[in-house]
């Protein structure tokens, strides 16, 4: 088994929102075919990835740096003794040189060909990811995942009618959760939106706010008391994701659930903050998107990480709305995983033959993380190896 080309491409991400902090329209999305010397089903075997959105494409990382190591490694140190593609010895060969610390955009460009090297190894054993990851770490696939719909994003001229309808469009869709962007606005203006969301969730839908990591500390607990008057799933990043001390704080006099980890973008940051940041393993939402923190070998390092840390696999709910989180969430019996209906297409977004039902989806049988059941994606990359 031989990588014989790994190609990449870097594209514009459609998505025309804005949240607390940034906006979304300069964004782009690295794109990688992992192209073996392999067959199966009479068709050469590729492995696919990309970065999940948030974070930018990392076409001069994959291209000066990562894809020529990766394809200067002797075939060999790719492969585990059965003579199988082996992610964490992969892994190892692209981090080669690297020192620790400084995670950022490297994370981000390691996590693109992760992905494939995941993709292209469930496709050699001819099996979807969840169940290959069900069958390595010996556990059962769940056939659906619970998945919610993050939107609520600041628009010009977004009003409170427009927002309701967006958050009816979402439990239109199928899902019962729905999760909207804070801060972007005052408090008040806050407290109206988050009050026009509550006013059209049905019984037993939820709702959850984002503020982004905006906050310092006393905004944090000014939103935190404001949230305390309603019923609300969980608050997300109310502050800096690298500033332990202030989640801490948060946490003391918030009751409710706290959701973070979508910018922590390794296991030894992710590490700092199961240590430092107060969180509460009973109630908080743990949300490291393996897709853009070093991929799949180190998500799993650090589920490892949660587990002798006294954390259930069940408080994790990976950021990113892409099918590598959901088939990770199915494989691994995570709680669930974040879904962004109609936003940053195609590259988000989950098999297109299988709606969300009761707030949960279904995950194709076909090999592979199942990016190819998704048209509007799949002329990208078919492109891209053509
Ligand atoms: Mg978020």
């Amino acid at each position: 088994m031989r990588i014989v080309e790994v190609r990449e491409n870097t594209l514009p991400l459609s998505s025309p929102g804005q949240n607390a902090v940034i906006d979304f329209s300069e964004m782009t999305v690295s794109v990688v075919a992992l192209m073996t010397d392999q067959v199966r089903g009479g068709r050469p075997v590729v492995g696919f990835g990309f970065n999940s959105n948030g974070r930018y494409g990392q076409g001069g990382l994959l291209r000066e740096r990562f894809i020529p190591r990766l394809l200067r490694a002797d075939p060999r140190t790719l492969l585990d003794e059965a003579g199988r593609l082996d992610p964490a010895r992969t892994w190892g060969v692209l981090m080669r040189n690297e020192k620790p610390g400084g995670h950022g955009d490297r994370a981000v460009a390691v996590g693109i060909l992760d992905m494939a090297v995941w993709d292209a190894l469930a496709k050699l054993e001819e099996m979807p990811l969840n169940q290959l990851l069900a069958k390595r770490h010996a556990g059962v696939a769940a056939d659906r995942v619970w998945v919610y719909a993050a939107g609520g994003y600041y628009y010009p001229g977004k009003d409170l009618d427009k927002l309701r309808a967006e958050m009816r469009r979402y439990l239109d869709l199928g899902y019962t959760t729905v999760k909207m962007k804070i801060g972007g606005a005052s408090l008040a203006e806050d407290r109206q939106r988050v009050e026009a969301v509550l006013s059209v969730l049905p019984p037993g839908g939820a709702l959850a706010v984002d503020a982004n990591g905006r906050f310092d500390l006393e905004r944090a607990l000014a939103y935190g008391e404001m949230l305390s008057d309603y019923d609300i799933y969980w608050y997300e990043e109310p502050c800096d994701p690298l500033d332990f001390e202030t989640h801490a704080a948060v946490a003391r006099r918030y009751p409710g659930r706290i959701a973070t980890g979508e910018n922590l973008l390794s296991t030894a940051d992710a590490r700092n903050l199961i240590r430092y940041a107060g969180l509460r393993p009973d109630r908080d939402v743990l949300q490291m998107d393996p897709a853009l923190s070093y991929g799949l070998v180190e998500y799993l390092r650090t589920l490892d990480m949660l587990g002798e840390s006294g954390w259930s696999l069940r408080q994790c709910v990976p950021h990113g709305g892409h099918q590598l989180s959901l088939g990770i969430a199915s494989g691994l019996g995570l709680a669930g995983s974040e879904s962004y209906p109609g936003v940053f297409e195609p590259f988000g977004g989950f098999a297109d033959e299988y709606p969300v039902q009761d707030g949960y989806v279904r995950l194709p049988a076909s090999p592979g993380i199942g990016l190819e059941e998704k048209a509007a994606l799949y002329p990208i990359l078919r492109d891209l190896i053509a």
